[in-house]
């Protein structure tokens, strides 16, 4: 996406909020804290409670003191606006992409299959540093996006375009290449697999609009990731800004509304017949 669409006043109907000298003073989880607080404080960007965050980050193996690439992601329940430290769960990266084995070993795959549900508790034994923290089911959605930063947010603009009988077409037309489309799908492994190919069959892709559900943005740099979610979240606003019809963007009355002496007519009229009824 263009520089300058990337930086604080070209946005037109979402909030940036985003402060270096604020982002700047953290560090690690605390830095994915603040972009996820961020991101949460404007409705627009994602509805309450909806969305979830997640960066990949080196720490220190308690038990062996080796480096080891954690993901640490907004977990279960609670809100993006007012996530703290302790609302992120974590996992080891390389046990939770090494699920990936597991998944293709099951002869039936797919949204709908007994695999899905049985991936599941497997995050348990993914976990870093006994962080009880319950993980959500979004988390192949985080996985296997090849990036260190991604953002997962339900925002209306965006879902008004995914929940459109043109989706893929209007999502082509607002982003180009730029964003992928994924028709909608229960949210899990197969997905995550799926997300996974798309994003090496579109290099060029900095984020996902997922059908009926909402989009993803992604980058290396946290605050590029955050810019990205706000800029695809503006652009579905102006498009449907730019394209919206007044009264006739349902096409309009199908009928005329009666003068209101005819409406009070045929109100007495019925509570006459009413009463002789009764
Ligand atoms: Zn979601």
């Amino acid at each position: 996406m263009s520089a300058p669409a990337t930086k604080e006043g070209s946005f037109k109907h979402v909030k940036y909020l985003w402060r270096d000298e604020e982002a700047n003073e953290l560090s690690g989880v605390d830095r994915l804290v603040y972009r996820s607080n961020q991101l949460g404080a404007d409705l627009t960007l994602t509805n309450t409670g909806g969305g979830n965050t997640s960066s990949k980050l080196i720490e220190m193996d308690p038990l062996t003191k080796e480096s080891v690439q954690v993901l640490w992601l907004k977990g279960s329940g609670g809100d993006l606006r007012t996530a703290k430290r302790d609302g992120f769960a974590s996992l080891y990266l390389d046990k939770v992409r090494a699920m990936k084995t597991l998944y293709l070993s099951s002869p039936e795959r797919g949204a709908k299959t007994p695999i899905e549900d049985a991936m599941y508790p497997m995050y348990s034994h993914c976990v870093f540093n006994l962080n009880s923290r319950a993980c959500s089911i979004d988390t192949p959605l985080h996985t296997f996006v090849p990036y260190g930063h991604v953002d997962h947010l339900h925002p209306n603009a965006v879902i008004a375009i995914a929940a459109s009988v043109n989706q893929e077409k209007l999502c082509r037309e607002i982003y180009g290449d730029e964003v992928i489309y994924v028709p909608w799908q229960r949210p899990g492994f197969d997905i995550g697999l799926k997300i996974e190919q798309l994003i090496k069959d579109n290099p060029k892709a900095k984020g996902i609009l997922l059908g009926h559900h909402g989009m993803s943005s992604w980058s290396n740099d946290d605050k590029t990731c955050y810019e990205t979610a706000l800029e695809i979240i503006d652009r579905a606003a102006r498009y449907i800004e730019e394209h919206a019809r007044g009264d006739k963007t349902y096409g309009g009355p199908k009928a005329q509304l009666l003068a209101e002496t005819d409406r009070k007519r045929i109100q007495a009229l019925q509570t006459i017949r009413g009463h002789r009824a009764g």
